[in-house]
């Protein structure tokens, strides 16, 4: 617990998450404060949430400082948890305010606790023993001293809520007054478990050895989707759990299904805390809360996990760590891998970043010696890797308007004479990605946004994927007012289900797209459904490359494997190289091998063919060489600045005078790029400019960029965000 306290009257800094650029003074209230305080402070007319974080500066007249209204009844922040943020900001170049507001995403985090009944055993035996009476005490006497709701008890028991209400009268069950917001319950970490395989069991010592050295380290665990990585990194949450220290495992938002959590229930006996945009508010204050308290050992969440008030966290696990949407691209631009282990280096705490395909930054880390890295080799049980082939779409034989070739129509024809699934894989929602006129050549773009519309006919609409305007399809050019001149160019995942339906009338085809489905959990059951053989021949997105098991699927068809080789995306084709891997990972899970077919009009490409070969090491050595030649990460150091406001004068303006006056960026060796108008140049209206800013990796950069952009001063409604290693460039 932090030591420091201050007495009444104290001048105290405290940190709101308003957008104000400094702490502000107060007196410290009756009763005085610690530091770390989670507070209630006057700001003008209102009141706020703050925290105390040090001395007052006392630059202000001393009559004149209010007082902190309250201290609120939650666990202070800890010192370890003040430093990340400020780390995390200075990392990030965000306010402070900002990274306050990440840190208590939690409402009613100032209330008083709300209360509910809760029922446990009482000393009294009933006056009549019934059955239904006896069902809910045995269930008491099972669960030992703990409580539950009246719901609770009643489904456990399988009783009707008045046969505990009858309990009660008599003293036999007691009912009382509990907070809400409840500890989780204590996990066991020997309760299940698996037979690990050799490869497993000695991954699993060396992470278990890792946490016992109570101090930071990074593990790097690799291995082939199925080769059994959660079942070794659970085994590390399991020590940490032994040690009474909290763990916490972050899932791409996607991934965060019931699956996983049913297989922490399996493994520790009860399920875990969840922190994500499918938890309740409630469940969230519950969550926030418990965890300061020490009281939830386990959370399982996405990546603003990272920002809950930890008492004593000792492991992180990154599944998916190559996972893009780990890195946040509105608000705090923050990439939650990165995150999580400034966060472990201040805790002493171990991190695990799992994955079949590792980001190029952590693989240059492993070739740095800064992480440790672990392989688990093979598939676990039967399954190996499926063959990788590639289809020449210049010697297919294959109709304007059609994108199936012959060949892989004959390996789907083969698939479903066996009774097995096949996956067409195109990475495109929609029906088609463009819409043109054939009198006029105008293709129908966004109002807002220098994107093309596309055309969902599920949705019977088009659509923009930048700001998700729709509009209804016209009937008429609206440029050259032609009547049914509207086509379709291109393939989406929809026109994709039209091909394979008619090449395939009598297979069962569905089409898993994410803007199919009104909520997650119907997405979810779908999924289910499908993977317990509820379709021959699936067509998705890469939805589908992310962590699902179909176990019936032996065929994986990739109908466009050139499509994230284009543009000017320095990890274009990083991104390729992981997401053909992990979308032909989806074949041959169980018993029978599968088989994956990329059709391409460059087979000679040398992703396509590090991709085929299957050759990772070759393909990170031969990508590591050439960013290390560009300069770029993880080489070198890279910002990406972008500009926008809705007068197109003001951004083109304030980007050239930035590009001007780079002094403090020579100062350290760095270059700026641009002002260019960004990839997509305008974006709900407002026009978009961008620079990029590229340093030696020693080099100070955010120092640098922080005096730079300090020069100026921003046109009214004009937006600067400076994103330090972008991920997108969009
Ligand atoms: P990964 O995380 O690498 O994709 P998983 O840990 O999910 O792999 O394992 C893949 C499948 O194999 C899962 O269904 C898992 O339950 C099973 N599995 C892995 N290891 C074992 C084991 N030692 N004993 C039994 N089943 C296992
Ligand atoms: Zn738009």
């Amino acid at each position: 617990m932090t030591a420091e306290f201050f007495d009444e009257g104290d001048l105290v800094a405290v940190l709101t998450a308003q957008p104000i650029d400094r702490f502000l003074d107060y007196k410290a209230p009756e009763g005085g404060c610690h530091l770390g305080a989670f507070v209630e402070v006057p700001l003008g007319p209102r009141k706020v949430l703050g925290v105390v974080w040090g001395k007052g500066a006392g630059d202000f007249d001393y009559a004149k400082v209010r007082s902190v209204l309250r201290v609120l009844d939650v666990a202070p922040m800890r010192d370890e948890m003040r430093e990340f943020l400020t780390r995390a900001a200075d990392y990030t170049l965000t306010p402070m305010s900002a990274m306050l507001r990440l840190a208590t995403r939690a409402p009613g985090l100032g209330d008083a606790p709300s209360m509910r009944k809760v029922y446990r055993l009482g000393s009294a035996d009933p006056t009549r023993v019934t059955e239904a009476r006896t069902k809910v005490l045995e269930v008491l006497r099972d669960y030992g001293g703990l409580s539950f709701t009246l719901g609770e008890l009643a489904e456990m028991a399988g009783v009707g809520s008045s046969v505990i209400k009858g309990l009660v009268k008599q003293g036999s069950v007691s009912e009382e007054d509990a907070p809400r917001d409840v500890p989780y319950p204590q996990l066991d970490p020997d309760y299940g478990g698996k037979e690990l395989s050799a490869d497993q069991a000695e991954g699993a010592e060396v992470l278990r050895a890792a946490l016992r050295t109570d101090a930071y380290g990074t593990t790097l665990l690799k291995g082939v989707t199925g080769s059994g990585k959660t079942e070794v990194y659970l085994e590390a949450v399991a020590e940490c759990l032994r040690m009474g220290r909290q763990a916490l495992v972050l899932l791409p938002e996607i991934a965060l299904s019931g699956e996983f959590i049913n297989r922490v229930e399996a493994r520790f006996g009860f399920k875990p805390a969840e922190w994500h945009s499918g938890v309740t508010m409630t469940e969230r204050r519950r969550c926030w809360k418990m965890v300061g308290q020490g009281a939830a050992q386990l959370i399982v969440g996405a990546r603003s996990a990272l920002f809950l008030p930890f008492q004593n966290l000792g492991l992180i696990v990154v599944d998916e760590e190559h996972d893009t949407s780990y890195k946040q691209e509105d608000g705090v631009l923050y990439n939650a891998r990165d995150m999580a282990v400034l966060r472990a280096a201040i805790n002493g705490a171990q991190v695990v970043l799992a994955s079949a395909t590792p980001s190029l930054e952590s693989w240059a880390n492993v070739e740095a010696g800064k992480y440790t890295r672990l392989t688990l080799n093979s598939r676990f049980g039967p399954a190996v890797m499926p063959t990788m082939t590639a289809i020449d779409m210049r010697a297919e034989d294959l109709p304007g308007g059609k994108w199936v070739s012959p060949t892989l129509r004959n390996a789907i024809t083969d698939r479903l004479e066996k009774g097995e699934q096949s996956l067409i894989f195109l990475n495109r929602r929609g029906y088609a990605p463009i819409t043109l006129c054939r009198a006029c050549g105008h293709q129908i773009g966004c109002d807002q946004c220098d994107a093309r519309m596309v055309e969902h006919r599920f949705l019977k609409r088009l659509m923009c994927h930048q700001c998700g305007e729709t509009k209804p399809m016209p009937t008429v050019c609206p440029h050259c007012e032609a009547e049914d001149k509207l086509a379709p160019v291109g393939p989406g995942v929809e026109r994709m289900a039209e091909e394979v339906t008619a090449l395939f009338p009598d297979a069962r085809v569905v089409v898993l797209s994410s803007d199919l489905y009104g909520s997650a959990r119907a997405m979810k059951a779908h999924i289910e459904e499908i993977a317990r053989g509820g379709a021959d021949i699936i067509i998705g997105t890469q939805l589908v490359a992310k962590g699902h098991n179909f176990p019936n699927l032996t065929l994986v068809g990739v109908i466009d494997a050139d499509l994230g080789l284009q543009g000017s995306d320095l990890r274009a084709a990083e991104r390729t190289f992981q997401l053909m891997r992990q979308v032909a990972g989806r074949a041959g899970r169980a018993e029978v091998p599968g088989a994956a077919m990329l059709q391409t009009f460059q087979p000679e490409h040398a992703v396509i063919r590090a991709i085929l070969a299957g050759d990772e090491e070759k393909f990170w050595a031969a990508e590591a060489g050439e960013r290390k030649a560009a300069g770029v990460p993880p080489y070198g150091r890279m910002a990406g600045i972008i500009l926008s406001s809705p007068n197109a004068e003001d951004v083109f303006n304030l980007g050239a005078e930035m590009a001007r006056r780079d002094g403090p960026l020579r100062q350290i060796g760095a270059q700026v790029y641009g002002p260019a108008p960004a990839p997509i140049a305008r974006v709900r209206g407002r026009h978009r400019v961008r620079l990029l800013v590229k340093a030696d990796k020693a080099a100070p950069l955010q120092k640098a960029l922080a005096a730079w952009a300090a020069q100026f001063r921003l046109p009214t409604n004009t937006r600067l965000s400076i994103d330090i290693d972008p991920q997108s460039f969009y």
